[in-house]
């Protein structure tokens, strides 16, 4: 079977609308790296989009899920609960930050984990608005689209969009948005579209993910902390993307001392087993009656084996400090071509999220077709990469943090070589 026919028979079996970036068909993974069906080798810095932040395969997330599967593989939490699924909320409760007593739900994705942590928000708060910012992205649900910051792809064709949701400019500055500016806009939604005393929440990624890796300021977020304490409004933090170790810090807000009242979570947390989460404050999460949250599949036993070998290899491995050495080492070597490349305009991210953007060297307009061909030029040679951003014009580095020194080494003078070429291309 080669990959073309698999290709087409793509096309003609699946709904257009389920995008694909690469024409690879797995065969194998393991840590960095996956074989396709013909055999060819690639350097994986997609991650799955941030998931497999500890490998593929990573060999104790496989013996924890073989171990989970010889004993049973789904009972359902509501109906016949199971102890590993209230140890692994005890560890969330510990390590989410916050001083305060928490609880946890589990659930199956980023998106179903925002949806639950704005139900969450409304029982009990009792107000039904919710604010997000231009650029986010929260899933592809109702409530999760609804949220996202950003119509094409996601929201195109779907509406009617959920009411009582609105948006204000995530502060980016190298786009000329400043900090004063989104606090502005904020003030400026209460005083025009919404009462603040009918806001539920404030829902904001750390660092934006697919909305083009915009890490938020310190600054910011303490206003943004300061605005809710003021009106009561909950601050929900989407670690979705920027959870487990990526960033260098298990959760992104360490970075900046400031803690929301519900923090969402998925993707590295199940290093490649379907699970999400959301931990918040104990008070906060009992609102919703009982039966009001769950889900057939939420916390599934697999997941949930899976979840506590990530945590253990994330602390045992100190992934943590691994992502912030890898990130220093990749954001050097972006920074040294700067010079060959005057299309880079941008290398930024904490720890392993990190990002490098490109205008048009002419016409210092953000260029989605340079960040493309980088993309492509990679491709050929064997590493995977993913665009992300607004205007497309960034190209976003997922890579496991457990990469291989050696196999690191090789990517960086893959993403070098296609950056040049994609100058000449
Ligand atoms: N929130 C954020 C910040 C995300 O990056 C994503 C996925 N890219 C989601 C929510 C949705 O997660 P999922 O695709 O698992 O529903």
């Amino acid at each position: 079977m080669t990959a073309t026919s698999l290709a087409d028979r793509r096309n003609a079996a699946i709904s257009r609308g389920v995008g694909v970036t690469t024409q690879i068909y797995a065969d194998r993974a393991e840590n960095s790296e996956i074989w396709d069906k013909e055999g060819k080798r690639y350097i994986d810095f997609a991650a799955g989009i941030a998931v497999v932040n500890t490998g593929h395969r990573h060999p104790r997330v496989i013996e924890a899920v073989k171990k989970q599967l010889d004993r049973f593989t789904h009972t359902c939490h509501q109906v016949v609960p199971y102890e590993n699924y209230v140890e692994l909320a005890e560890r969330l409760n510990e390590v989410v930050p916050g001083s305060f007593a928490k609880k946890t739900i589990f659930v199956t994705t980023g998106a179903e984990a925002v949806e639950n942590a704005v139900k969450i928000a409304r029982a009990a708060t009792g107000r039904q608005a919710v604010i997000a910012f231009g650029g986010g992205f929260h899933g592809r649900t109702f409530m999760g689209m609804a949220l996202t910051g950003k119509v094409v792809p996601y929201k195109v064709g779907f509406g009617a969009m959920p009411g009582d949701v609105f948006h204000v400019p995530f502060p980016v500055e190298l786009h000329g948005q400043t900090a004063e500016q989104s606090l502005g806009a904020l003030k400026k939604l209460f005083a025009a579209d919404v009462d603040p005393n009918r806001v539920a929440a404030i829902i904001i990624e750390p660092v934006q993910g697919e909305g083009g890796f915009y890490p938020a300021t310190t600054a910011f977020l303490k206003q943004l902390r300061e605005i809710c304490d003021q009106h009561g409004i909950l601050l929900i933090a989407d670690e979705v993307q920027t959870g487990f170790a990526r960033t260098g810090k298990l959760f992104a807000m360490e970075h900046h001392g400031v803690v929301a009242d519900l923090t969402t979570m998925a993707k590295g947390l199940g290093g490649g087993f379907p699970i999400a989460a959301v931990t918040g404050r104990a008070e906060i999460m009992d609102a919703p009656g009982p039966g009001g949250l769950g889900g057939t599949y939420a916390g599934n036993p697999l997941g949930v084996a899976a979840a506590h070998a990530v945590l253990d290899v994330i602390k045992d491995e100190d992934l943590c400090n691994r992502a912030t050495s890898l990130g220093n080492r990749l954001k050097q070597r972006l920074e040294s071509l700067r010079e060959k490349a005057p299309e880079i305009v941008d290398v930024r991210g904490p720890g392993f999220m990190n990002a490098v953007e490109f205008n048009d060297a002419t016409t210092k307009l953000p260029s989605a077709d340079f960040a493309n061909k980088v993309r492509l030029k990679a491709l050929e040679k064997g590493l995977i990469l993913l665009t992300c951003g607004v205007h497309g014009n960034v190209i976003r580095f997922l890579a496991p943090l457990t990469v291989q020194d050696n196999i690191f080494a090789e990517a960086l003078d893959i993403l070098e070589a296609s950056i040049l070429e994609a100058r000449s291309a």
